[in-house]
């Protein structure tokens, strides 16, 4: 069980990404853009290997061990996300683990079907009046949400998020899914869709992929102690013993499920441990361009 009360914490809360972007490629190449931008200035990544344990001994110097190789550091911005990281071994990752802050992030899982349509049905219906549709929400539906992208590139091949579900629907999705029928997924679709669009009639989906997000975003769990700012807080150094911080959206509730919650926790730890300044996070009228830092120590 969550606590939804918390997002009610913060009401100065606004958000410098509106209105919502969304890159040519999808949103995995924010990381690709990043990881690009950052080798390009010196910066070494290694890629598919997973960090197993996170040691450190009374040096306060960490021993970060990947499936391939051992690096030390003085200091570590760990990105992993919360469950993830929960499978960390190590002294340091167990101090962390250990936390009641750390304890208290739920994660929720969210299941997407997206579906490849040969007719664009919905724009047959009366209940658009005449407007583009670019969502449609019914939560007495499986589907629960299906999204039309407008984007020329996107929109050429009929695309839509079809189903999109965190809620009571998910196991559902998943023994669809994980029955390997594409027929009884693809009928599901449809009949969803039909029983909404019920002034035209709705074709069977081209094509579907769906998709089980097992660990799609994160919240605190009902009954912490905690709000949404203290676990922005204590992401900075969870534990004061070693210099290691936890950025990502599980660490950020108050923006739980938006990439904007990464950003700003990140963008936070460099503030306060590294000496960044970002005008955007100071003031809430600025928008993403204001967001470039400002002089640090590095
Ligand atoms: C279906 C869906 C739709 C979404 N749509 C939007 C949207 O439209 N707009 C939006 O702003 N946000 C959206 N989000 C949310 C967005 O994807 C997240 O907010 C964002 O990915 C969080 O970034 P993160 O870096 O905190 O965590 P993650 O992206 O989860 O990154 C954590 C990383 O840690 C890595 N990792 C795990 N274990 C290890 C290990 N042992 N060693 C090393 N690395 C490890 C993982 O591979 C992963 O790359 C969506 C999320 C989902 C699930």
């Amino acid at each position: 069980m969550l606590d939804f009360s918390l997002h009610l914490d913060n009401p100065d809360q606004t958000s410098f990404l509106r209105p919502s972007r969304y890159l040519k490629g999808g949103m995995s190449q924010y990381p690709y853009r990043m990881m690009a931008n950052a080798v390009s200035k010196g910066v070494r990544v290694f890629a598919g290997e997973a960090v197993l344990s996170i040691d450190s001994g009374m040096d306060t110097r960490f021993v970060i061990r990947t499936e391939k190789r051992t690096i030390v550091a003085d200091r570590i911005i760990n990105a992993i996300d919360a469950f993830a990281f929960g499978k960390i071994a190590g002294n340091v990752a167990r101090d962390i683990q250990n936390t009641k802050q750390f304890q208290d992030l739920k994660y929720t899982s969210c299941a997407t079907v997206d579906a490849w349509w040969d007719d664009r049905f919905w724009e047959r219906s009366q209940l658009l009046q005449g407007n583009t549709l670019l969502q449609i929400s019914n939560h007495d539906e499986c589907f629960n949400l299906m999204i039309i992208p407008n984007y020329p590139y996107v929109k050429g091949s009929n695309g839509t998020r079809a189903a999109y579900d965190d809620g009571v629907c998910v196991e559902t999705w998943r023994d669809l899914l994980n029955s390997g029928n594409a027929s009884l997924l693809r009928e599901e679709i449809r009949a969803g869709m039909q029983r909404v669009f019920t002034d035209v009639v709705v074709p069977l989906p081209r094509t579907v992929k769906g998709f089980v997000h097992e660990q799609a975003w994160y919240n605190l769990g009902a009954m912490s102690p905690f709000n949404n700012e203290d676990i922005r807080k204590w992401a900075v150094r969870p534990v004061s013993l070693w210099d290691v911080s936890m950025v990502g959206e599980a660490y950020n509730p108050a923006y739980s499920s938006w990439t904007e919650g990464a950003i700003r926790s990140t963008m936070w730890t460099l503030r306060e441990k590294y000496g960044f300044s970002f005008p955007c996070l100071e003031y809430l009228d600025l928008g993403a361009l204001n967001c470039a830092s400002q002089g640090s120590q590095f």
